[in-house]
């Protein structure tokens, strides 16, 4: 089967492989009919080193089982299924408090050596816990948007819910990528009055203004900060979702930050340390975050985009087959592109 590999930076591959294959009786094998390039792939697109070897690529996926171990249970072949990007039980302590991504015998797709999902199948370890089955194979235009669920609108979810967004208040969403774009979805749906993105590409603010963006941020730094207070009577936002990672990105969420408010953290920090202790401290700001268990999210997020209320789909805006992965990269990486949904 053909699948794409990760080599170094900058050295994205589309390969025959052997077949995936069953290697533990909770495993599943599902044939991938919807996947995509995530922002975090951009990281080791820049920084892998050829030393750290040859890793198959892709966290997100929708399909259909294939072939199921012989202790799975609730799954069979045939099954359509969202593919959350990390793998998890669903029996353990984390699983049952809803934080699928510490799962004690979990982990994460197209990262450590695990098979990858921009492919045309994968090995899912955990099968029962891990994915979801849909209740239809539904509809080809619901496709781009049930596949959001399995990355980039339960992360979106995740930093507004870990940011306290909620009726009334001011949201700040720092990153116009495709996880920002779904963290506006998610903080209208959770009721948020004013909604700030902060973004210099006209596309993703044009995007970001139909989710539901009342007021676009484009300055840098300290004029961004300033805009943002002068936009929330000097106060600052109740919320911000920080959808970036670096610790420029943390500067400016710490001061947009009102008094008392929160921040939802799931840009994957490259930083060492979270910056700016003192004003954290004194202004009562809360730092939250991480992995976003997004296995836990389908079942919340789902009647929305069955129902036609969010249409989180809409950040993709290139469709390649795996022989244009690479490309699909290339283009996510000059910006050229949103997010590109690989249609194997
Ligand atoms: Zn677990």
């Amino acid at each position: 089967m053909r699948a794409t590999v990760m080599y170094g930076a900058g050295d994205v591959r589309i390969e025959n492989v052997p077949d995936s294959q069953i290697k533990e009786p909770t495993d599943a094998i599902v044939r991938v009919t919807r996947a995509c390039i995530c922002g975090s792939d951009l990281w080791p697109y820049h920084l892998r080193r050829p030393e750290d070897g040859a890793q198959r690529m892709g966290h997100e996926a929708i399909g259909i089982v294939e072939e199921v171990g012989s202790e799975v249970g609730t799954l069979k072949k045939g099954d359509p299924v969202i593919m959350p990007f990390a793998f998890s039980d669903g029996t353990c302590v984390f699983c049952h408090e809803h934080l699928q991504t510490a799962c004690l015998h979990g982990g994460f797709f197209g990262n450590g050596g695990m098979e990858g999902a921009q492919a045309e199948a994968l090995r899912i370890p955990q099968a029962d816990g891990t994915l979801f089955v849909l209740p239809a194979r539904g509809d080809d235009a619901l496709m781009p948007s049930l596949l959001t669920l399995s990355d980039v609108m339960g992360t979106g979810h995740h930093a507004a819910s870990v940011a306290r967004v909620g009726p009334g208040k001011a949201a700040a969403i720092i990153g116009d990528g495709a996880v920002g774009l779904c963290g506006i979805i998610a903080a209208k749906r959770l009721g948020a009055e004013q909604i700030i993105l902060m973004g210099r590409h006209s596309d993703r603010i044009a995007l970001g203004r139909t989710f539901g963006a009342t007021d676009i941020v484009s300055e840098r730094e300290d004029e961004a900060i300033a805009r943002v207070r002068d936009l929330t009577g000097g106060l600052g936002a109740h919320a911000v979702l920080e959808c970036v990672g670096t610790d420029q990105a943390m500067n400016t969420a710490v001061g947009i930050a009102r008094a008392g408010g929160a921040i939802g953290r799931v840009g994957v920090p490259h930083y060492e340390a979270v910056p700016a202790a003192q004003p954290l401290f004194y202004r009562n700001i809360t730092v939250g975050g991480g992995p976003a268990p997004v296995r836990a999210y389908i079942e919340e997020l789902l009647p929305d985009v069955l129902e036609g209320r969010i249409e989180p789909g809409r950040v993709f805006d290139r469709t390649v087959d795996l022989e244009g992965v690479p490309e699909g990269y290339r283009a996510m990486d000059s910006r050229e592109s949103i997010k590109v949904m690989v249609q194997p």
